[in-house]
């Protein structure tokens, strides 16, 4: 059958320091990203599943076993975590985006605050979201490798930011500084491709970067 793997970072391991350095991205990456990545392979084969998407496994997680939800989750969250971060990011949304975050939250200095209050309040691992439902931002939070579009997510919607909270993200460089890591990583946003995912989340199968070869 065929499998799943683990996409092209798309900069090198040192590209985002001073904010995430090099050893942390290196390991993220090529250890906990891979792991993912291959137990995710060996879980499907276990359970004998035939060709699925792995839009079409997350979108209906609660029927699968918990290694399924954990390493497709961990595989997903993590190739979109890694494609919203770039060097010399940052800054602020134009376009779209910048009047439907200012309409959701406020102003933008208003959604950063809450964006960053869900990282710093996500208890124990997991993910901080800006998700699209119905052209409404929202922003959320989820548990381990859980997202906002499996069908046991409290709150649903679409992908456009995430941010990865667990300890192997930021522990090596931030120690128990979680909030310091939150507001480092804004220098690092890649808003051109948050502003692509929010024009197209409605009309292209936002999985289609991670389907099996
Ligand atoms: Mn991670």
């Amino acid at each position: 059958m065929l499998k799943y793997k683990l996409p092209p970072l798309p900069y090198n391991y040192d590209a985002l320091e001073p904010y995430i350095d090099k050893t942390t991205m290196e390991l993220h990456y090529s250890k906990h990203h891979n792991t993912y990545v291959m137990n995710l392979n060996q879980a499907l084969e276990n359970i004998k599943i035939e060709e699925t998407s792995l839009d079409e496994i997350i979108k209906n997680i609660s029927k699968y076993p918990v290694a399924v939800r954990n390493n497709g989750g961990g595989h997903y969250n993590h190739s979109l975590y890694w494609s919203l971060l770039k060097p010399n990011g940052g800054g602020k949304p134009k376009g779209s985006l910048a009047d439907a975050i200012n309409s959701a939250f406020g102003t933008f200095e208003d959604f950063k605050i809450k964006f960053s209050n869900a990282a710093a309040s996500c208890f124990g691992s997991g993910w901080a979201w800006l998700i699209v439902d119905n052209n409404k931002l929202y922003i959320t939070s989820t548990s381990n490798q859980d997202n906002p579009l499996m069908d046991i997510a409290p709150v649903k919607g679409n992908p456009i930011l995430t941010l990865d909270v667990w300890e192997h993200a930021y522990y090596l460089q931030y120690k128990y500084r979680r909030t310091e890591y939150i507001a480092n990583w804004w220098n690092i946003v890649n808003w051109d491709e948050v502003s692509r995912r929010f024009a197209m989340y409605d009309t292209v199968d936002p999985y289609q970067a991670f389907q099996r070869e």
